[in-house]
C-alpha cells in the first residue's frame, strides 16, 4: 500500500518529464545582478541576465547589503516567534508605516510573502453573503486565497470590461451583499497593465470595492514607482493592494497588504498566515527601509529602465521579431512552437544571455514565448549585446 504511494510519485514525475514541462534550476554562484555567473555544463560561466524579477537593479545594491548587515549586529538573527507573541519589532511597524506611507494607505501588514498575504486576505475580510470578482489571469496566490474563504466566486475573462460588468449583475442578482474586484496590476506573462480606470468606474457603479495585486509594478511603474493604480490615475480609489519585497523593492523576501487602519487590524487579529507564522528577520527590514529610501529617490533608476525597455523593443522589433505590445520592462519575444522556443532559449544561454522559455500549462498552447525582464542596472551596451544574441540566434533558428 506504502509502495502504491512512491509508485505513483514516480510515475508523476516521469510524465512532467515526457511532456517537457520539468523545471530545472540552474545554479547561480554570483549576486544576483545584471550579469551574474552561473553553473553551466559543470562550468562557471558570466552571462547577461534578462529574466530575474531585479526591475530596480537593488538585488546587490551595496548600501542595502551594510544595512542589513547594520541590523543584523543590532538586533540579532532571528526572531522565533510570531508578531503576537514577541515577534514585533520597531522595525516592523517602521517597515509598515513607510510602505503605506509611500503607496498613500493609512497603515500595512506585512507577511512572510505575498503569496501569504494573497493567501490570508480575503478569509478574514468576506463571508458567505458576500462575492469575489476576480480577473481569470489572476496570479496562484489569489486564486489560492479566494479557494479558502467562503464568499461567492465570479470570475472575467481577462481584461474584459464587459465580462466584468455582467459578473457585477449576476453578482447583485443573486444577492451579495459586499463585492470586491480582484486583479493582478500587471499580468506576469504578457506584460500587460490591469485596465484599472475603467474597473474603478465600474466599481464605483455597481458599489464594489477593489483589490489590486502590484507585485509586478510597486517601485517603478507610476510618476514616482507606487504602482499600476498611480500609473493608472486611480491611486486613492483602490481598497486594498498587495504587493511583495522580493521584485522591485530590493528583492528578498516578504509581502504587505496595504488598506485602511481597520482593514489592517482585522487582519492582525484574523489572517491566518500572518498570526501562525514567524515574523520577518530584522536583517530584511533594515534592508527593506533603505531600499524603500533608494526606491522613493529613485526617478533615475526608473528613468534607465524604462529607457531600457524602450530601447531592447525597439531594436526587437526591428530586427523583424515579434513583441508583444507595451511599455512594462516585462518584454516577451512571442515564438509561439513551445520546441522552438526552448531550442532559442538554450542557444542564447550558449551566446552568454540567459532568458528562460515559456510554454503550457504557465502561457497558451501554441503561444511559447521567451519573457525577457529589463533591469534598471543593465547599460545601454548589455541591452545591445542581448539583441545581437536575438538576432544571430533567431536567425539560426528560423525565427527571424
Ligand atoms: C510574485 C508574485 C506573487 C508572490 O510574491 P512572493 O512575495 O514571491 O510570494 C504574488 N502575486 C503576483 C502577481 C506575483 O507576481
Amino acid at each position: 500500500m506504502r509502495q502504491d504511494f512512491y509508485d505513483r510519485i514516480a510515475n508523476t514525475i516521469a510524465d512532467i518529464r515526457e511532456q517537457g514541462l520539468e523545471k530545472v534550476e540552474r545554479q547561480i554562484t554570483s549576486p544576483q545582478g545584471p550579469v551574474i555567473e552561473v553553473d553551466h555544463k559543470g562550468q562557471k560561466r558570466k552571462v547577461l541576465n534578462f529574466c530575474a524579477n531585479n526591475y530596480l537593479g537593488l538585488a546587490d545594491h551595496p548600501d542595502i547589503v551594510k544595512a542589513a548587515q547594520d541590523t543584523m549586529n543590532d538586533y540579532g538573527f532571528g526572531m522565533a516567534s510570531v508578531r503576537f507573541i514577541c515577534g514585533t519589532t520597531d522595525l516592523h511597524r517602521k517597515v509598515e508605516q513607510e510602505i503605506a506611507d509611500y503607496l498613500g494607505y493609512e497603515d500595512s501588514i506585512l507577511f512572510a510573502a505575498c503569496f501569504d498575504a494573497n493567501g490570508g486576505v480575503f478569509e478574514p475580510l468576506l463571508e458567505a453573503e458576500d462575492a469575489i470578482i476576480s480577473d481569470s489571469l489572476n496570479h496562484a496566490s489569489i486564486i489560492d486565497g479566494v479557494r479558502l474563504c467562503k464568499a461567492k466566486r465570479y470570475r472575467f475573462a481577462n481584461s474584459d470590461m464587459k465580462d466584468l460588468r455582467a459578473q457585477l449583475e449576476k453578482a447583485d442578482l443573486e444577492g451579495a451583499r459586499t463585492k470586491l474586484i480582484v486583479t493582478d496590476g500587471v499580468f506576469s506573462m504578457d506584460g500587460y497593465i490591469a485596465r484599472l480606470k475603467e474597473i474603478c468606474a465600474l466599481a464605483d457603479e455597481f458599489g464594489a470595492l477593489v483589490m489590486v495585486d502590484d507585485c509586478h509594478a510597486t517601485g517603478f511603474m507610476g510618476p514616482h514607482g507606487e504602482g499600476s493604480p498611480a500609473h493608472c490615475g486611480v491611486a486613492r480609489r483602490i481598497d486594498i493592494l498587495t504587493g511583495t519585497l522580493g521584485k522591485g523593492l530590493g528583492g528578498g523576501m516578504g509581502g504587505y497588504i496595504c488598506a485602511s487602519k481597520d482593514v489592517v487590524h482585522l487582519l492582525r487579529n484574523r489572517a491566518r498566515p500572518y498570526l501562525f507564522s514567524n515574523a520577518l528577520t530584522p536583517a530584511l527590514l533594515g534592508a527593506t527601509l533603505k531600499t524603500l529610501e533608494l526606491v522613493r529617490e529613485g526617478a533615475h533608476l526608473r528613468e534607465q529602465l524604462f529607457r531600457n525597455a524602450r530601447r531592447f523593443r525597439e531594436q526587437m522589433t526591428k530586427a523583424g521579431f515579434d513583441l508583444l505590445p507595451g511599455e512594462h520592462p516585462i518584454i516577451p519575444i512571442m515564438i509561439y512552437d513551445a520546441r522552438k522556443a526552448g531550442e532559442m532559449a538554450a542557444a542564447l544561454m550558449e551566446e552568454g544571455v540567459y532568458v528562460t522559455a515559456f510554454s503550457y500549462p504557465v502561457v497558451p498552447k501554441e503561444k511559447a514565448r521567451i519573457r525577457t525582464q529589463m533591469c534598471a542596472a543593465h547599460t545601454d551596451e548589455q541591452v545591445d549585446e542581448a539583441v545581437t544574441a536575438f538576432v544571430k540566434v533567431g536567425k539560426a533558428i528560423g525565427v527571424i
